[in-house]
């Protein structure tokens, strides 16, 4: 099977199955190609609903959890987003596609090595000029960039940090997994003012958010 045909089959699968619920998430899902976000041994795999191995320890999230997380963001065209926990760059992708063309995605990576692949893998896919990752502890944010519309947490946290609270833009929404290292809840949190709404979306699992307002090691 071809990939675009294999990402068809696994975007019909994630609409059947409830995960995708709107076109434009469907959309970008099928226009996104994994494969080139993942070494080459990872490649044959790519559309496999399941986290990849990318190195350093570290992997590609699994496309129903990006879906899910696409869905549960509300994601449009215009707005500015940052993502902590860029590793591949796959994830910042489909954002790129739902808020292009004048949004923007800020992607934050603590890993210097997946930084540099991500950028390589994003510039072939297309997302170059969408996309800027940096290389950093996202725990912290992106002060200079702030406020944000959306931000994506894409690593285990074991509270919300602080600084992402406060660079949430009114009425911006944040998706992050709270909880211990082996098992979180995917968190969403709406700003209404100094309020922050929290409502819980579910089970999941992510590799660890390490940082000065996550998990130190
Ligand atoms: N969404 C990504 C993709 O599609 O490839 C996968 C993310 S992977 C599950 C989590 C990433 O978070 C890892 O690459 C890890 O190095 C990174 N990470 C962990 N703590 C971080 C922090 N404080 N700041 C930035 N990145 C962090």
């Amino acid at each position: 099977m071809s990939p675009k045909d294999a990402r068809k089959l696994m975007v019909r699968r994630l609409i059947e199955s409830g995960i995708i619920k709107s076109a434009p998430v469907a959309k970008a899902m099928e226009l996104v190609e994994r494969h080139l976000f993942l070494p080459s041994n990872m490649k044959e795999h790519a559309y496999l609903d399941t986290p990849l191995q990318i190195g350093e320890g570290q992997t590609i999230s699994a496309p129903h959890m990006v879906a899910m997380m696409a869905e549960g963001l509300d994601l449009k065209t215009g707005l500015r987003v940052l993502e902590v926990g860029g590793g591949s760059g796959y994830h910042a992708a489909v954002m790129a596609e739902l808020v292009k063309p004048d949004g923007r995605v800020y992607s934050m990576e603590r890993i210097p090595s997946l930084a540099e692949s991500a950028r390589q893998n994003l510039k072939t896919a297309g997302y170059e000029g969408i996309v800027e990752v940096i290389v950093g502890d996202g725990t912290r944010g992106l002060p200079d960039r702030a406020p944000f519309d959306r931000i994506s947490i894409a690593a285990a946290a074991p509270y919300v940090p602080e600084p992402l609270k406060q660079q949430l833009a009114e009425n911006g929404k944040m998706l992050i997994p709270v909880g211990g290292r082996y098992y979180q809840e995917l968190t969403l949190v709406v700003r209404k003012g100094e309020k922050f709404i929290e409502k819980n979306l579910g089970g999941c699992v992510f590799v660890p958010l390490i940082g000065e307002f996550g998990y130190k090691d």
